[in-house]
């Protein structure tokens, strides 16, 4: 068992029977310990598939191929390139494609989308559908681990953003829901995330996640008239932020900023 105390260090490592988690080297304030590029490969079996290779860090490409065995297809959680940059090189060096929803992402013949399953030996991995964060965002269920790798949708510490205007509130509470049912229907489901440390327990992790987006959601609606009338549209987010995230380190600010446009888009759609 591996450890899930969301305030150790966490370096990746081994998990589930199908699982290996390389940690790429670009920490920072967004990818927080640094990218978790994912391997996964059946025990008895040479295949496998690497989900998100990361930065185009050469280093970082050597170790996972080194410990992927013979890679059938890269695939991608989504097209931001923190997690995609590294994709075509990786795939380019163990000889296979790259696997998106976002066809400028795809590389080689095949796409990538909700409904798809992906076989590995016995086991399967199962694509779901989760934009909100970006729109191409997808996660992958493992259901002989019990597992969601759940790229930026859900975070191993902390909360996400909604990359607006790609990314869209009303889509992202949508996937938490979606990801909130998947996991109620299995007993015991970790998350395995694009970012900081796995999650034991999906379930209370995915009900922080809907609670603090509404709660953000209620203290933005809160703040809008409070704003002086005379803000120019484009310093109302900004505005909004220092209001509501003051409780949030700046160098988040910029982050805070798109989440809180998305907001402004969602209420001002209700
Ligand atoms: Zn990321």
């Amino acid at each position: 068992m591996s450890d899930t105390d969301p305030a150790a260090a966490w370096s990746g490592g081994r998990f589930g029977a199908l699982a290996e988690c390389v940690l790429a080297d670009n920490a920072g304030p967004i990818t927080l310990d640094g990218t978790n590029t994912w391997i996964l490969r059946a025990p008895d079996s040479e295949d496998s598939v690497v989900i998100d290779p990361g930065p185009l860090e050469t280093a970082h490409l050597e170790r996972v191929a080194e410990r992927a065995g013979h890679v059938t297809a890269v695939l991608l959680t989504h097209g931001h390139l923190d997690h995609s940059e590294g994709a075509r090189a990786f795939a380019d060096r163990v000889g296979c494609g790259v696997r998106a929803l976002d066809p400028t992402h795809q590389y080689g013949s095949e796409g990538l989308g909700d409904g798809d399953v992906i076989g590995l030996g016995d086991h399967e991995v199962r694509v779901v559908g989760t934009p909100g964060h970006t729109s191409d965002s997808l996660s992958f269920w493992v259901p002989s681990d019990g597992a969601i790798l759940t790229g930026d949708t859900v975070l191993g510490r902390g909360t996400t953003v909604v990359a607006h205007p790609d990314g869209a509130l009303g889509a992202y509470l949508d996937s938490l829901d979606r990801l909130h049912a998947l996991a109620a229907e299995h007993e015991a489901v970790e998350i395995w995330p694009g970012h900081g440390p796995v999650i034991a327990d999906a379930l209370a992790a995915l009900d922080y996640y809907l609670a603090h987006r509404k709660q953000r959601l209620e203290q933005v609606a809160a703040a809008l008239p409070q704003i002086p009338e005379d803000t120019p549209a484009e310093e109302l987010p900004r505005a909004v932020v220092e209001r509501v995230y003051a409780d949030v380190d700046r160098v988040l600010w910029g982050a805070a900023e798109m989440s809180v446009r998305a907001q402004i888009a969602y209420l001002q759609a209700r």
